[in-house]
Order: structure tokens, then C-alpha cells, then sequence
């Protein structure tokens, strides 16, 4: 992390140096201090700005939470009016969470039944136990790149360097190894590795767990017969599937991405774009599957103070309806697919070893030289030119995370005139890099 002191934003170091005196790192989370410290002031559509009252095009979007952009009125406004109503009961149900839970079954019909938390990492690790609970099996298979929240089965062989990729790689000391030892890493887009655990551990796997599109390094995208064959099999072997949608979901559409792979999942996690930043999440599936909860009598523990929070419920609601009511999706596909072209051609240009990938309104920069399949082609990504490109950007008033595989988002509010302004911001930037 660079941290000079002479950045040319004094009111955001100040205000970073008193979050250092008592927030360990001056941040909530460690991944928000990657470069300069950044203080923000003010966000609206798809702007935000910092501390000293520089404006940036935002494409972090909170990790993509934000869809619509950023305090979205309509979304605001019902959040708002369900404040005005109630708050936080603790006992039985609001109507909001019911409404929310009938919604999520009409946009995403895997979703007989769901139940609705905070985070994202709370829906996973419900997902795990869920999945463990039902089948009384020990093994979960993740990909290797991909993300599942921070908790412990999970917290493991994400962004790894080449020397430890595939190879036991926790995220954090204080994870019991027992923990780390029931979670197998397989490969995306490779169906071989997968059934390689299934004959190591027959009967034991409980479920697979992926990113239908792992956007925790970038956008993987799935070949044909990928998320099929998993589907398959899954159904052989009597193992639980979990599609991860916490990205994927909502923002690519509203029935997720499992609505464009025509694929299927069992469990269905879900949470930061379906409420455009206001914190929610939840798991869904089968009404089988989702009355082995203790709520239904089953013996799956499900508790938590926050869950089904009626302010949450109704943003979702509110965000649902505008992705209903409106060209949203074909509208930042056509961004994306503006961005994708536009970047594809500078790189060209300048004769950059690189890959523009995405999908809809998500976009990256790969600094390989080749077509990317899986986890094992972005071993040779070139992360300084990586980072520095994100730097740069962030530095002219795009923000783009300067942090390793990072994706970016086009939000609901970016326009056409936002898209190329980008673009003419990166042929400056990789051009200087050249
Ligand atoms: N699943 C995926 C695919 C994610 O990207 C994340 C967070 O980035 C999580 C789960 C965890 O979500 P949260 O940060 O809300 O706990």
C-alpha cells in the first residue's frame, strides 16, 4: 500500500489519520485500503466525491452493490417509508419481508423459499451448513478465484499467488485447520477436477459452491456445458449445488444469472445489488431443501437479529420494481458492451499484451497475453501494469479499485457520455504506461 504523505488530499488524510486512532487500519474492512486513503463525502447516480471535493466516475460501486446508481430516489424512498412505518420487532414477521420473499419467488423461481439476512457472507455460510445439514456429508468444493464471504469453510484459495493456487491457502490465521480441510478446490471450467473429488470422496461431498461468473477475479466466463455439467453432476452424486449469485445476481438480470445459463441450482445465495447498497441478503431454494431450517422444525439452526429487516426488504422491493419497470438491462448491456469494444480497440492500438472480458455491465482488463478459461491463465496477469492501469484511472477521476482482478461495474446511472470519457481516459493512461 502506498500511503505518501504528500497526495494532494489533505481533508481525506486527516480525516483517514483519525479513523487510524480507533478503526484498526482506519477501515471497516481491509480491502478498502488499497492505495491512498480515500474519504468520501457526497455519492449521487454515478458519481461520487472524496473528501477535498474531487468528483469521480464511479465504477467500484461498492463491490457492486450499487445497480441503479448511486441513492437511487425511488429506492430511498422506500426505504424511507418503511422507516416511517416500523422498524426493528424481533418477533414473528413483517409484511415487508413476506412481500420480499413472495417477490424473490416470482423473479427467481429456484427460490420456492428463502430466508433474508444481512450479508452475503451470512447467506453463504447458511448455505454451507444447509447443504452439510441435509446431506450429513463433510467435503464443499469451491473454484479456486472464487469468493464466498469470509467465514471459515470459505475463507480460502481466492486471489492466491502461483506457489500456493490449488494448495491449502487461508485468508486468515485463526481459521482451525479442521475447517480449512472440509473445503476442496477445484478449477473452473474444468468438469474433471470436479468429479476427481467425487471418486476421492464418494458420498461425502455435500455440495459445490460457484460464482456462476467469478467476478472475484474478474469475469470468468462459463464454457458451454460448465454450469451444466455441474448441474449433472451434482444430481448423480446426491450433492447439494450452490450458485453464489451475491454478484451475478440481480445485476445481470433480474432472475440471475442462472436465468441466462439456463441452469438450475438447488440453493441460490443473493445479496449487494438487490437492495442498491442497503444491506440485505438472504439464501433461497427449494421448499424441500428450506424447511430443514429450525424455523420450519427442521434441525438447521436459523437465527439472527437483523434478518428480514423491513428497511432492507422494502429497498429490495423498490430496486426489484425498477429493474422491472424499465430498460435497465439491455441499456447497460449496451454500455458494457460500448466499454468492452471501446477499451478492446485502444489495447489494440497500443499493442498491449491484454483482454477485455465482461458481461453486461461488468467489465476488465486482463494484462495476459491470451484468452483467460480459468483460474490457471490469470496466473501469468502482469499485476503491476494491472493495478497501475486501476491507479491511474482513479487518479483522472475513474474509479476503479487498484487492487488485484478487480472487476468494474457500469451502473444504472453511467451514460454513454460517462462510457467514453472513459474510454479517452484509458488511451491517455495506457498510453503513458506504454
Ligand atoms: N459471495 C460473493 C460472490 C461475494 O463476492 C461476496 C462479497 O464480496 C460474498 C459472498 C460475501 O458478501 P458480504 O461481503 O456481503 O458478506
Amino acid at each position: 500500500m502506498s500511503t505518501s504523505t504528500d497526495d494532494g488530499h489533505p481533508r481525506g488524510r486527516a480525516l483517514w489519520e483519525r479513523a487510524r486512532q480507533v478503526i484498526p487500519g482506519g477501515v471497516n474492512s481491509a480491502t478498502r485500503l488499497i492505495g491512498r486513503p480515500y474519504a468520501f463525502t457526497r455519492a449521487e447516480g454515478a458519481y461520487l466525491w472524496d473528501a477535498d471535493g474531487n468528483r469521480y466516475v464511479d465504477y467500484h460501486a461498492a463491490f457492486g452493490a450499487i445497480l441503479l446508481g448511486h441513492r437511487d430516489p425511488a429506492v430511498d424512498a422506500a426505504a424511507a417509508a418503511a422507516t416511517a412505518q416500523i422498524d426493528l420487532v424481533g418477533l414473528g414477521v413483517t409484511e415487508h419481508e413476506v412481500r420480499m420473499a413472495e417477490t424473490l419467488r416470482e423473479v427467481l423461481p429456484s427460490a420456492e423459499m428463502t430466508i433474508s439476512c444481512m450479508s452475503g457472507s451470512e447467506a453463504t455460510a447458511q448455505a454451507a451448513r444447509l447443504a452439510r445439514g441435509v446431506t450429513g456429508r463433510r467435503y464443499l468444493v469451491k473454484v479456486q478465484g472464487g469468493f464466498h464471504g469470509w467465514h471459515d469453510p470459505f475463507a480460502r484459495n481466492v486471489i492466491s499467488p502461483p506457489e500456493r493456487a490449488y494448495r491449502l491457502d487461508p485468508l486468515s490465521s485463526g481459521i482451525l485447520p479442521d475447517s480449512l480441510s472440509g473445503t476442496l478446490i477445484a478449477e473452473y471450467n474444468d468438469l474433471e477436477s470436479v468429479e476427481t473429488f467425487f471418486h476421492a470422496f464418494p458420498e461425502q461431498i455435500a455440495a459445490i459452491i460457484v460464482e456462476p461468473i467469478p467476478h472475484n477475479v474478474g469475469a470468468l466466463l462459463p464454457e458451454p456445458g460448465y454450469l451444466e455439467g455441474l448441474r449433472a453432476i451434482t444430481e448423480r452424486e446426491g450433492a447439494v449445488l450452490i450458485f453464489d449469485e451475491v454478484i451475478t445476481g440481480f445485476r445481470h438480470a433480474l432472475g440471475g444469472y442462472q436465468q441466462i445459463a439456463g441452469v438450475t441450482p438447488d440453493l441460490t445465495t443473493f445479496g449487494k445489488a438487490m437492495a442498491n447498497g442497503y444491506p440485505v441478503a438472504g439464501l433461497g431454494g427449494s421448499r424441500a431443501l428450506m424447511e430443514n431450517f429450525s424455523s420450519a422444525g427442521g434441525s438447521v439452526l436459523l437465527a439472527g437479529t437483523y434478518n428480514g429487516h423491513p428497511v432492507g426488504a422494502a429497498a429490495a422491493l423498490a430496486t426489484i420494481d425498477r429493474l422491472r419497470d424499465t430498460d435497465h438491462y439491455p441499456r447497460v448491456r449496451r454500455l458494457g458492451d460500448l466499454m468492452r469494444a471501446g477499451l478492446a480497440e485502444v489495447i489494440s492500438e497500443l499493442g498491449i499484451p491484454a483482454q477485455v472480458v465482461g458481461e453486461g455491465s461488468v467489465f476488465v482488463v486482463y494484462f495476459v497475453p491470451e484468452p483467460v478459461r480459468g483460474y490457471r491463465d490469470l496466473l501469468g496477469n502482469d499485476d503491476d501494469a494491472y493495478r497501475e492501469f486501476h491507479r491511474r484511472m482513479t487518479d483522472s477521476g475513474f474509479l476503479m479499485l487498484p487492487m488485484s482482478l478487480k472487476r468494474n461495474h457500469i451502473s444504472g446511472a453511467h451514460t454513454e457520455d460517462d462510457v467514453t470519457r472513459t474510454i479517452d481516459a484509458a488511451r491517455t493512461v495506457l498510453t503513458d504506461m506504454c
